[in-house]
This record gives C-alpha cells, sequence and structure tokens, in this order.
C-alpha cells in the first residue's frame, strides 16, 4: 500500500506515466468498471497520480451509492 519506489510505470494501458501508488486488484475493479484495461503485477495494480485521482473519485461515487443503497 501507499508510496512505491521509483520505475514503476501506471497499470492503465496506454498511461505509461510514473506510478506513485499500488492497489490490490480487487480495489481497482472500479477503474476497469469505468472501461480502463489494467495490467497488473503480481496482484498490484500501479497507478500514476492522475489514475490515482480517477480510482479515488470513482470509489467515492461507489461509497456513496453504497450509503443511499443501505440507507433504503
Ligand atoms: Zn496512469
Amino acid at each position: 500500500m501507499g508510496r512505491i519506489s521509483k520505475g514503476v510505470a501506471c497499470s492503465v494501458e496506454g498511461c505509461g506515466e510514473r506510478a506513485v501508488h499500488s492497489l490490490s486488484l480487487e480495489e481497482t475493479r472500479i477503474l476497469e468498471s469505468k472501461g480502463y484495461s489494467l495490467a497488473a503485477i503480481h496482484g498490484r495494480v500501479y497507478l500514476c497520480e492522475k489514475h490515482y485521482k480517477e480510482w479515488k473519485k470513482a470509489r467515492k461515487k461507489l461509497d456513496k451509492f453504497e450509503k443511499w443503497r443501505m440507507m433504503r
């Protein structure tokens, strides 16, 4: 979790930016549902700053949706 060492590229296909965060494959299913292709390395997905923000945004939305669903 968290910060990772230098030199790892973002796992989003076609991105190629330097990755700054690593997440588990499970956590990044959200991005795949948004249409991103991810190339996991040993079950880990590495994200650059931009895609990490995308992921956080997507997760926030999901959290809201989950809460909304639970309230009903
Ligand atoms: Zn990226």
